[in-house]
């Protein structure tokens, strides 16, 4: 375990590097860039070592090792996001846990989010996903759809949107990978105007490890990052 909390602090010190050079090629301070280490791949014991090391942000795409590992590593200073698809009807399992739902990506999951978070203290932070590859087994609001989801984001008084989120397309070249990056954030700059009061779109969580330092470049606020933080560690 020893070994492996000192290869997990190389690596995010590697990124953490990385992620402010890229900051700094944007123009902004490394502080605009949220790393969210994702931990999917790992054990719980892993999941606490980068906690540990310096990442509390952490995020996991299949909700019940969110709720598995939320319990295993409760009391710590974790920030819970969860990346990937959620079925409505675990909803309500998983909201009392998370600091932010990166991928809101149907209507109907933003209805269960909002009454699922009537029971916390405060309104639920949330992302709308966005397919911005065009990918067929992509899950994502569609950018034609998302005027309508705005105009209906005052009915659902329990949640906060902060922004979007967007994936590069799995076939996609690195030159089209940045152009997805960067149509997310003119539709986002595009949108910001159409906003209901007292909703902002600040946050842009596009990239992962093959491809953070580029979205950064193209204005990401939160990045990803999974492969390239447990590189090295077993289990
Ligand atoms: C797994 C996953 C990541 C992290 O991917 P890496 O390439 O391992 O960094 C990021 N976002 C989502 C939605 C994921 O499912």
């Amino acid at each position: 375990m020893h070994d492996a909390l000192h290869r997990i602090r190389q690596n995010l010190a590697e990124i953490r590097e990385r992620i402010a050079a890229a900051a700094a090629r944007s123009g902004r301070p490394p502080s605009a860039v949220t790393l969210v280490g994702v931990t999917k791949y790992v054990s719980a014991e892993v999941t606490r070592l980068v906690a540990e090391a310096g990442c509390p942000d952490l995020g996991e795409s299949r909700p019940q090792q969110l709720w598995e590992k939320a319990e295993t590593l409760a009391g710590g200073a974790v920030r819970w996001h969860l990346i990937g698809h959620l079925q409505r009807n675990k909803a309500r399992r998983t909201v009392p846990w998370v600091h932010l739902v990166h991928s809101a990506d149907s209507a109907r999951l933003l209805e269960a989010l909002d009454e699922a978070a009537a029971e916390r203290p405060d309104p639920l932070p949330v992302l709308l996903e966005v397919n911005i590859s065009g990918d067929a087994a992509k899950y994502g609001f569609t950018s034609g759809e998302l005027p309508g989801v705005l105009a209906e984001l005052p009915r659902l008084a329990n949640l906060r949107v902060r922004g979007l989120m967007g994936m590069g397309g799995l076939e996609s070249s690195t030159d089209q990978t940045r152009a997805e990056f960067a149509s997310l954030r003119e539709l986002r700059d595009r949108l910001q105007g159409a906003c209901p009061p007292g909703v902002s779109l600040d946050e842009l969580s596009m990239g992962m490890s093959g491809d953070y330092e580029m979205a950064i470049e193209e204005g990401a606020t939160l990045v990803r990052v999974g492969s390239a933080l447990v590189t090295g560690v077993e289990g």
